[in-house]
Order: C-alpha cells, then sequence, then structure tokens
C-alpha cells in the first residue's frame, strides 16, 4: 500500500494520515505522486487520429 503513503515535508516521516504529521504536525505530501506523462497522452492522441482516419480498423 505504498501509494497511500505520505510524507512529512518538515521532518520527513512517513505516516498514513492525511491532514497532517502525527509527530510535528507538518504539512503532508504524496511522496509518489501519480505520474502524469504527456507522452502517453500524445500516443493516445496519435492513435485516436490514426483510428479517425481509419488506419486503424476497429
Ligand atoms: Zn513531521
Amino acid at each position: 500500500m505504498q501509494w497511500i503513503l505520505r510524507r512529512c515535508s518538515a521532518c520527513g516521516r512517513y505516516t498514513l494520515r492525511k491532514d497532517r504529521c502525527p509527530s510535528c504536525g507538518g504539512k503532508l505530501v504524496v511522496p509518489h505522486p501519480p505520474r502524469f506523462s504527456p507522452d502517453n497522452r500524445y500516443l493516445r492522441y496519435r492513435y485516436e487520429l490514426k483510428k479517425k482516419l481509419g488506419m486503424i480498423p476497429s
């Protein structure tokens, strides 16, 4: 369940809490944010375009 771990930006402690750090009350950040890939979006766009042009049988 690594992806729900949050990390305190103040002391660096990992926690499952969502609001604030249990030890220092600091702000929590997600250490591994969902990856945003412009490349994938681009490839998807290309795919849709090819489909629209009939280059890929649907
Ligand atoms: Zn902290």
